[in-house]
């Protein structure tokens, strides 16, 4: 579904309810795919979003990963082969996921702005794992968290949860990065996402956690 202008959402949860999101951007540069689900439906899900984009695989040019977890990385040698496209994360997950996945995945810097759909920042938010991404993108004032923050099936955000968390305080403390950015929209992985004074949202969630 294209929530926002070029920035497809991938509801891979069964229940349809934003349980679990992955994301295709239609740059001019090509498709980049933010995450990669988990099992081969969700594979399918991306398919047939791509070609609702009226694009195919060979239209993707890159795979950015948020973050080392199962659910968004299991499916990256599959997409790898079908795609060819690189892969890659903060610096930090990169060796970790490219060791979980046997796939080659390139390390990005905190702050890079990768050069796609009018500049991707990486917003590196360690405490979720250890190298934990989310990717602003400038031109749309969105920010892709991931999981740098969760929420529920009505956008109530919440920071990341302790069981899921290598460090779950620190998750938490973190979340303020993203407040250095201006952007009206937060898309996440697990809950609905905030489309439109997001960044209040996200205030808000900070000072509630602090
Ligand atoms: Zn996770």
């Amino acid at each position: 579904m294209e929530e926002l202008k070029g920035i497809h959402i991938i509801d891979n949860s069964e229940k349809k309810d934003h349980g679990m999101e992955c994301w295709a951007l239609d740059c001019r540069e090509g498709v980049v795919l933010v995450d990669g689900g988990m099992t081969p439906p969700h594979v399918d899900n991306i398919a047939a979003e791509l070609k609702s984009m009226k694009k195919g695989w060979g239209d993707v040019k890159l795979i950015l990963v948020t973050h080392k977890h199962g659910d968004h990385t299991k499916n990256l040698s599959k997409l790898k082969e079908l795609t060819g496209a690189p892969i890659k994360a903060h610096k930090l997950e990169a060796p970790l996921i490219q060791k979980a996945g046997g796939v080659k995945v390139e390390g990005l810097e905190d702050g890079e702005v990768i050069p796609f759909c009018g500049g991707i920042e990486v917003i590196w938010v360690p405490g979720h794992s250890e190298g934990n991404a989310s990717y602003y993108l400038r031109k749309q004032k969105t920010i892709i968290a991931g999981d740098t923050i969760f929420g529920d099936p009505e956008g109530n955000l919440m920071a990341p949860p302790e069981k899921y968390c290598l460090d779950a305080k620190q998750a938490a403390k973190e979340m303020d990065r993203l407040l250095k950015y201006d952007f009206d929209n937060l898309l996440y992985t697990h809950g609905k996402d905030i489309i439109g004074g997001a960044k209040a949202k996200v205030k808000d969630l900070v000072d509630r956690t602090r």
